[in-house]
């Protein structure tokens, strides 16, 4: 099988994106696989500091790992979002098959230490895993919200510059890159958030010369999100869609049989939901229809 770096040039070179989907349960890592097992899509899992304490760090890589192996299936793990050099080590260790450092709150010198600091020590540890690294803050928690992120400014001047990203991508030897193009974390509760600038993230893309990941997809309209893939995003994050998917579609279940006591019955229906959701985005990533 491919690696995923030879699947994220393979989705470059096609004009596509592989899908990134954030899980907390074994439940929602199944719905992901099933969904892009049905469509033949390369697909990535993300865990991210929360998720992967409440799933297990290693347990998360070789719960990813075992259904790739079993099914000789395109599936891989992501430690997403990694506050820390520590944590950065720990994902390393466990093998993940991707990292990100995420120094977008901090300082642009410091950011670009950490993260060049972590792309060493992942060569040297684990010498095929991808890392990426953050320029622009965009937010934090994956959930819904009444407004834009507190810190985030989508207005164009706080933008990721290309300059800024192509010195960052050459000074620390990331294999890809996350800008601010007006993307935030998590969405807004009207359903819609604000259009991504795609003009500005082809300008990154052309100056950054690696594949760029594009975080807090949900809540973007899908046009914008088949668009992005053709300005140079390779990977798509959602994760709050999924998330209120999931939780939704257990309050009605538990509604419905207020003396269901079998998780793996009332759970059934948010595997459902979120496969749906995975699906949807997967279909406009990859251009499929
Ligand atoms: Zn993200």
């Amino acid at each position: 099988m491919k690696s995923l770096r030879e699947y994220v040039a393979d989705a470059a070179k096609n004009g596509v994106a592989i899908g990134h989907f954030n899980a907390s349960t074994v439940a929602m890592v199944r719905a992901i696989f099933h969904a892009a097992q049905k469509l033949s899509v390369p697909v990535i899992v993300g865990f991210s500091e929360g998720e992967r304490d409440f799933f297990g760090v290693r347990q998360a890589v070789a719960y990813v790992k075992s259904l790739r192996e079993e099914f000789d299936y395109p599936i891989f793990s992501n430690a997403d979002h990694t506050y820390s050099f520590e944590r950065v080590k720990e994902a390393v260790d466990a093998r993940f098959d991707a990292v990100i450092f995420d120094g977008a709150e901090l300082p642009f010198d410091e950011n670009l230490k950490l993260t060049a600091a972590s792309v060493a020590y992942a060569r040297e540890h684990n010498a095929g895993m991808m890392v990426e690294g953050e320029l622009g803050f965009i937010g934090k928690s994956s959930s819904v919200r009444a407004e834009i992120p507190k810190g985030v400014n989508i207005s164009e001047e706080f933008f990721t510059k290309p300059e800024e990203a192509a010195r960052f991508v050459k000074e620390t030897g990331i294999d890809l890159f996350a800008p601010a193009v007006g993307n935030i974390h998590g969405m807004l509760a009207n359903g819609h958030d604000p259009a991504l600038n795609l003009k500005r993230m082809k300008e990154i893309h052309d100056a950054a010369s690696v594949p760029l990941v594009l975080h807090g997809a949900s809540g973007n309209s899908d046009s914008d999100l088949s668009a992005a893939t053709k300005s140079g995003a390779s990977i798509i994050h959602v994760s709050t869609e999924l998330r209120t998917a999931y939780r939704t579609a257990i309050q009605l279940a538990l509604q419905q049989n207020p003396d269901e006591v079998a998780p793996y019955k009332y759970l059934r229906s948010a595997v459902s939901a979120v496969e749906k959701v995975v699906r949807e985005k997967l279909i406009i990533f990859n251009h499929l229809s």
